[in-house]
């Protein structure tokens, strides 16, 4: 089983929003050696990411191979362009994605702790639209474990919810100092029940995720964003997740992709090809096992989602 925890389901794509984000995708191209031009990219972004209805993200996953998808909508409150009811809306489109897929997709919703209404958000978001849970881009500018957010986490912690919330160093406008997986200690002392996924675990700065997972039960950690080391620097990657896994342990690690937006740099079945090719291509004195590899892309997932 196949399971990608991290994709983001985007409803409708300003041209502005697909220039900031293409910078992303972008990089990853040159870093992998490739020549990437930025109009053409803008151009694939605006063609290929928006999906009201879910119909490229359901085409990407029955062409990659990817059995369960856990979409999510994204809130940033200082962003101007999102407002309460813009996130609202995407809310609900993403959830009706997830509401006529069950057995495919399931949703998580993007709501900005630092809204007044954020409680209120978040309650029609479980309860009325049906997501199981929340979406946090902290590096926005707030504390992941603030008092802002635990009125929220309470409310995903009583529904049963998981939180995915990034973490790793980003690009400005990105407050990084926020995305540090040092602050999701907090979370396992208040919040116990909370089943925390460190998106990109931390990416580069992993070790912080690690060293906590390692001692907290409810904390994981998703692979997003490590293709475009593993595609830039093979061995490297190689190097750093045995060590992470050596260190938090595999049941810790999950499959992500941040769908869609690598996959105008290259198709997500390459990068599930990369990870089930671990056992038989890691470089001499680095191994991977069969189990390994089928509990990172989908076993873990599959326990910790409580899929079928
Ligand atoms: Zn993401």
């Amino acid at each position: 089983m196949i399971v990608d925890v991290h994709y983001h389901l985007i409803p409708a794509l300003p041209k502005v929003l697909a220039e900031h984000l293409v910078e992303d995708p972008l990089r990853a191209a040159r870093s992998m050696g490739r020549k990437a031009d930025r109009e053409t990219m803008i151009k694939q972004a605006l063609e290929s990411w928006p999906d009201p209805t879910g119909e490229k993200l359901l085409a990407s996953m029955k062409e990659a191979g990817i059995d369960f998808t856990c979409v999510c909508a994204v809130d940033n409150a200082a962003n101007e362009m999102f407002t309460p009811e813009l996130a609202q809306t995407q809310n609900k489109i993403v959830a009706e994605v997830a509401r006529k897929n069950p057995d495919r997709i399931m949703a998580l919703a993007g709501v900005d702790p630092r809204r007044p209404t954020a409680p209120d958000m978040l309650r029609q978001c479980l309860e009325e639209f049906g997501m199981k849970g929340l979406k946090y881009h902290p590096d926005d500018g707030y504390d992941p474990s603030g008092p802002e957010s635990s009125k929220l986490l309470e409310i995903v912690q009583k529904h049963g919810g998981i939180l995915l919330t990034h973490t790793g160093p980003w690009r400005p406008p990105s407050r990084c100092k926020y995305a540090d997986p040092r602050l999701l200690a907090d979370l396992a002392v208040d919040f116990p029940d909370l089943k925390v996924i460190a998106a990109h675990m931390g990416q580069i700065d992993w070790r912080p995720w690690a060293a906590l997972a390692t001692h907290q039960p409810n904390l994981y950690g998703d692979l997003a964003a490590f293709d475009t080391l593993a595609f830039a620097h093979y061995e490297l990657f190689c190097w750093e997740l045995r060590d992470l896994i050596d260190y938090a342990g595999v049941s810790k690690v999950l499959f992500g992709t941040d769908g869609p937006i690598f996959s105008i740099v290259e198709p997500v079945g390459t990068w599930i090809q990369l990870i089930k090719d671990l056992p038989a291509k890691a470089p001499p004195g680095i191994r991977f096992t069969e189990e390994e590899v089928n509990a990172i892309l989908g076993g873990n997932a599959a326990s910790l989602l409580g899929l079928g």
